[in-house]
């Protein structure tokens, strides 16, 4: 007799998530994790003060409604409230993107590489992945997404900039393909690395929402405000899909300590800003000295390079574990790596410049 109990066979399909590993201890070398783009600096005085204090009341279930930070969103960003959702990091937003949008056998299209979240959650939903490769920029092949439109899409998910390559989508260049894809299909815009995109021709994706009732903007407190332990995220969309998001959300997902750090991090933007601000400078002194070495690396608006080795990426991981970093590989393609703490992103440099000439 099989006395298994049955599961759904969707699991069969579903990849499993590879977190960025922790840092390994080396001899002699301060070790540092630049392995899941999370922002080096410890939290604000400020906002650990305030969260604190909420761990205080940590017996007691957190706002439902995320009152307070759906109000600071909708004031910072001029929106109305009933167009904010927020969920347990946007990756829990994403989710409920997908439930609210995907019947089993629905399609979702996404550049490819991306974010190795989105194969997971579409998945999970039952619904189909039509992944599009990146163009030979490792950049968004918009036409190509779009051409990949059919009866089924329900969702198209745009990552700029794009994790783990590092381009952006112009703002020019998302309004056309706005333009060129059925009016019914939502597009989500995830931003999760706005705040580091400093190209001209960066998107305004507040402006894009105004104007476009199918899109959806995604965001999360978890890498330019230094929240990624807390788990809070949100999205800004018209008022049906926002409503649809808060009912497929996981009920008291975000904590108050999330939802008073979060507060109180908007708040504090402008000195997180000053941060991000430096993690810029130095992302451009990396780009800067991995080109001069030679490395082809992609154009890059977020917090990571991305060095396509192909068939030496773990040799190169290895070579960095070896001396006490601890990178992100995809096997095969290429190594993810954030941009860190000074000593970390210097210590890059190095390794990558005795790897070039081995
Ligand atoms: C890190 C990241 C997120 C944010 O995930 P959280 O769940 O908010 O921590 C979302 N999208 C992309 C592309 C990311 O790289």
């Amino acid at each position: 007799m099989n006395d298994a109990v049955r599961l759904r066979k969707t699991l069969e399909g579903v990849p499993a998530y590879k977190p960025g590993k922790p840092a390994a201890p080396v001899e002699g070398v301060t070790a540092y994790k630049i392995s899941s783009n999370e922002n080096p600096n410890p939290p604000l005085p400020s906002v650990l003060a305030v969260v604190a204090e909420a761990a205080e009341s940590m017996n007691r279930y957190p706002d439902m409604a995320v009152t307070r930070l759906t109000s600071a969103l909708a004031e910072r960003f001029e929106v109305p409230t009933t167009h904010i959702a927020t969920g347990t990091g946007s990756v829990g937003v994403l989710a409920q993107l997908i439930n609210i949008t995907c019947e089993p056998g629905d399609e979702v299209i996404y550049a490819w590489r991306s974010f190795e979240a989105y194969p997971i959650v579409v998945a999970l939903a039952g619904a189909t992945s039509v992944q599009v490769p990146l163009d030979a920029d490792a950049a968004h092949d918009l036409p190509a997404m779009a051409a990949a439109v059919t009866d089924r899409t329900r969702l198209i998910l745009v990552c700029t900039p794009n994790n783990p390559t590092g381009p952006h989508v112009t703002d020019a260049a998302l309004r056309q393909f706005l333009e060129s894809v059925p009016h019914d299909v939502l597009v989500v815009v995830d931003e999760a690395y706005l705040e580091f995109n400093t190209a001209a021709d960066a998107p305004d994706a507040l402006a894009i929402y105004r104007e476009f009732p199918n899109v959806a903007v995604l965001r999360t407190f978890s890498k330019a405000y230094g929240l990624a332990g807390l788990r809070v995220g949100y999205a800004i969309a018209r008022e049906e899909v926002a409503t649809a998001l808060r009912k497929a959300a996981t009920p008291f997902g975000v904590s108050d300590l999330a939802e008073r750090a979060a507060v109180a991090s908007l708040e504090a933007y402008d000195e997180l800003e000053v941060r991000v601000k430096a993690l810029v400078d130095e992302r451009e002194r990396v780009l800067t000295v991995l080109r001069e070495q030679g490395w082809p690396v992609p154009d890059t608006e977020a917090n990571f390079v991305w060095l396509p080795l192909g068939e030496d990426t773990l040799d190169f991981a290895a070579a960095c574990q070896e001396r006490g970093l601890t990178v992100r590989p995809f096997p095969g393609e290429g190594v993810r790596v954030s941009i860190g703490e000074t000593e970390a992103n210097t210590r890059l440099i190095e390794v990558a410049g005795e790897f070039r000439n081995r």
